[in-house]
C-alpha cells in the first residue's frame, strides 16, 4: 500500500517512522521545504519525498499532517493530484472544523487524531513508537463510506493504537477538557511563576522544580502554534472547559482561605482516586 505523508513533522514523521518498518508500505513524503523532503529520505522516514503534491498520485492514503492552520490550503492544493478511490485522512487536534471543511470536498475522507505528542516539533521530533497503546480517535460522519474508515482504521492498529470512533463534536468537547484544557492550565502556570517579582526567589524555583514541575509545566511549554490553533479552532469547547476550571480554582482558594482543610482533604482523595479513570 502507497501512504502519503504530508507534512513531515512530529506527527507525519513519526507516523511515517513507524509504517515503513513494517511490510507491504511504501512511504511517500511531501513537505513544504526542500531540506525537509531531502533530510526525510535520507534518514530513511520515507521511500522518496518532494516539495511537490503530484508525487502522491499513486497513493492509496493520505495522512494530512501540516499544522491545523494550514490544513484547507493544503487540501485544496493535493486534491486534483489524487485519482478518486484515494482515501484521505488527516491528523488534526479538533475534527469538526476540518471535517466540516473536507467531506463536501472528498468522498473518501476520513477525520482522524492520534492521541499522541511531545513537546518537540519538526522532523528532528519524530520518534518510533509513538502511537503504541495511544488512542487513535476517527470521527466519520453519515456520509463516510466504511471501506475507508476500515482502511484508516487498520493502518491506525498498525501503530499499535487503540482505534476509536465518535462524532467531530464529540471528539472536540472531550479533547477540550483532557488536551487542550492542559495545555492552557499549563501554560498559565508558568506565566505564574514568572509574576514572582523578588528575582533571587524566582531563581531559587528554578533550581528546585523537580518531576512535579517537570510533569505540570510539560504541555505548556510545548509547540506555541499547536496551543494557538487549539484555542482558535476549538474556541467554545475550550472557553467552556477553561470556565469551569476558573470556578474549581476559585473553590480551592476559598477552602484555603477558610482553611477548610476536612474540605480540602476530601477534594484531594476524591481526585486522587478518580485520576486511575483517565490516565490508567
Ligand atoms: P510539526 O512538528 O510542526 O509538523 C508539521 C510539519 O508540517 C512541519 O514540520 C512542516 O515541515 C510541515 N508544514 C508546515 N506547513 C506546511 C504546509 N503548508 N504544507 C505542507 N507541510 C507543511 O507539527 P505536529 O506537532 O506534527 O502537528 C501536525 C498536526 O498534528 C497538527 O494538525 C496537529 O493538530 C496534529 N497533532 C499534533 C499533536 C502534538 O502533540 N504535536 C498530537 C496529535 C495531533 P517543513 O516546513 O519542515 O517542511
Amino acid at each position: 500500500m502507497k501512504i502519503g505523508i504530508v507534512g513531515l513533522g512530529l506527527i507525519g514523521g513519526s507516523i511515517a517512522l513507524d509504517l515503513r518498518q513494517l511490510p507491504g508500505y511504501t512511504l511517500l513524503g511531501v513537505s513544504r521545504r526542500p531540506e525537509t523532503c531531502q533530510q526525510a529520505v535520507a534518514r530513511g522516514v520515507v521511500d522518496d519525498a518532494s516539495t511537490e503534491f503530484a508525487l502522491l498520485s499513486a497513493a492509496d492514503v493520505v495522512f494530512l499532517c501540516p499544522p491545523l492552520g494550514a490544513i484547507a490550503q493544503t487540501v485544496e492544493a493535493l486534491l486534483p493530484h489524487l485519482t478518486p478511490k484515494t482515501v484521505l485522512t488527516d491528523v488534526g487536534s479538533v475534527k469538526q472544523p476540518i471535517v466540516e471543511a473536507i467531506a463536501p470536498l472528498w468522498k473518501n475522507f476520513v477525520g482522524g487524531h492520534p492521541m499522541a505528542g511531545t513537546a518537540d516539533s519538526g522532523l528532528d521530533a519524530a520518534q518510533k513508537d509513538l502511537f503504541v497503546n495511544r488512542a487513535y480517535v476517527l470521527t466519520p460522519i453519515d456520509t463516510t463510506p466504511p471501506e475507508a474508515v476500515e482502511t484508516v482504521a487498520g493502518i491506525a492498529r498498525s501503530l499499535r493504537a487503540h482505534v476509536y470512533q465518535c462524532d467531530p463534536s464529540a471528539h472536540d468537547q472531550a479533547v477540550a477538557w483532557i488536551s487542550h484544557l492542559p495545555v492552557m492550565v499549563s501554560s498559565s502556570l508558568i506565566a505564574a511563576c514568572l509574576q514572582e517579582s523578588d528575582a533571587t526567589i524566582l531563581e531559587l524555583a528554578k533550581t528546585f522544580a523537580s518531576s512535579g514541575f517537570r510533569d505540570t509545566s510539560r504541555v505548556g511549554g510545548g509547540n506555541p502554534e499547536l496551543g494557538l490553533m487549539m484555542a482558535k479552532y476549538n474556541q467554545q469547547a475550550l472557553l467552556r472547559s477553561l470556565q469551569t476550571y476558573r470556578n474549581q480554582l476559585d473553590h480551592t482558594i476559598a477552602l484555603i482561605e477558610q482553611a477548610d482543610w476536612n474540605a480540602l482533604e476530601t477534594r484531594l482523595q476524591q481526585t486522587q482516586q478518580t485520576r486511575p479513570s483517565f490516565v490508567d
